[in-house]
C-alpha cells in the first residue's frame, strides 16, 4: 500500500520555512511519496498581518516556483494549493485569493482567535498566561465551525492546535468538536491528519485520536500532511498517522485535482 499524498508542506516564501520546493520534491521521492501538494501561508490583505506569511506580491511568485515542480518531476504529483487563515471579516479576500489562480485546494486553517494573536506562535506564548484556556479553545471551535461553513475550504487544519504548547483541551471538547464536524461533514470539508504536533510539546498528531474517531463516525473525509517547514519534515510520521487512520476505521483519504475531489485508498 503506498503513503498517501502530503498536502501541507509550505516554502521559503512564508519566511518561517527552508528548502526550495524541488528539494522537497525530490525528498518525497526518497522516501516513497507518488504525490504532494505545497499550502504555503498565503499572504493577508495586509502584509504587516504578521511576520510569517508570503507578502501579497510573492503569490505569483510562488504560483510559478510550483508549477516549475510539477514540470521538472513529471514521475511525481505535484498540487498548487494554499494554507488560508480564516478569520471572520477576510471572506472577500479569502473569495479574491481563490480567484486569482487555479489551485488544487484550500487548506482552512485557524491560528487566531482574536485579530492579532495566533496562539501557535511562539513569540506570543506568554498570552496564554493572560487567557482563559476553556475560552481559547471555545472560540477556536466556533471560528473552525465557521471556517467549515464557509465553503472556501477542501480541507480544514490541524483541527486541534491550541493544544500545540501542551495546554490540554477543556473537558467538555466533545460537544464544540461535534457541531464542528457536523458543519464539516455537512460542507463535505475533509480534515488533515497532521502529524506536525508529534515535533511539538503535544507530542501527538492533530487532531487527537478522540477527535478522529468523532469525525470517522460523522463521516468527514481525510487527508494527510507534515506541514513540514524543512526538507527533512517532508512526510515525516506518515506511517504513524496511517496506522492511527487505520485504527479509527478510515481506508480512503481525499485528493484534489483543481479543486475537484477524487478518493485514494491508502
Ligand atoms: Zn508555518
Ligand atoms: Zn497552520
Amino acid at each position: 500500500m503506498s503513503l498517501p499524498a502530503d498536502y501541507h508542506m509550505h516554502t521559503p516564501l512564508c519566511r518561517h520555512a527552508r528548502g526550495e520546493p524541488e528539494e522537497y520534491a525530490k525528498r518525497a521521492l526518497e522516501i516513497g511519496l507518488t504525490e504532494i501538494g505545497f499550502s504555503d501561508h498565503a499572504p493577508m490583505p495586509q502584509d504587516d498581518f504578521d511576520n510569517w506569511r508570503m507578502n501579497a506580491d510573492k503569490l505569483d511568485e510562488y504560483v510559478a516556483k510550483i508549477r516549475k515542480v510539477q514540470k521538472d518531476f513529471p514521475q511525481l504529483t505535484v498540487r498548487l494549493a494554499l494554507e488560508v487563515d480564516y478569520l471572520p471579516g477576510y471572506e472577500d479576500w479569502i473569495r479574491d485569493l481563490a480567484a486569482r489562480h487555479l489551485w488544487d485546494y484550500f487548506i482552512g486553517s485557524v491560528h487566531y482567535v482574536s485579530d492579532s494573536w495566533a496562539i501557535d506562535d511562539p513569540q506570543k506564548l506568554s498570552e496564554w498566561k493572560n487567557r482563559d484556556a476553556d475560552e481559547v479553545w471555545k472560540v477556536y471551535f466556533e471560528r473552525l465551525t465557521k471556517a467549515a461553513e464557509t465553503g472556501f475550504f477542501e480541507i480544514i487544519g490541524h483541527a486541534d492546535l491550541p493544544k500545540k504548547f501542551g495546554n490540554r483541551p477543556p473537558y467538555n471538547l466533545a460537544p464544540l468538536c461535534r457541531k464542528f464536524l457536523a458543519a464539516a461533514k455537512k460542507h463535505d470539508c475533509a480534515i488533515e491528519l497532521n502529524t506536525a504536533g508529534l515535533r511539538k510539546d503535544c507530542r501527538e498528531i492533530y487532531p487527537s485520536s478522540e477527535i478522529l474517531q468523532l469525525a470517522f463516525q460523522t463521516g468527514v473525509p481525510i487527508t494527510f500532511g507534515s506541514d513540514a517547514h524543512a526538507l527533512e519534515e517532508v512526510g515525516m510520521n506518515f506511517a504513524e498517522a496511517v496506522r492511527l487512520a487505520r485504527d479509527v476505521g478510515y481506508r480512503e483519504c481525499r485528493r484534489f485535482v483543481q479543486r475537484q475531489k477524487q478518493s485514494a485508498k491508502f
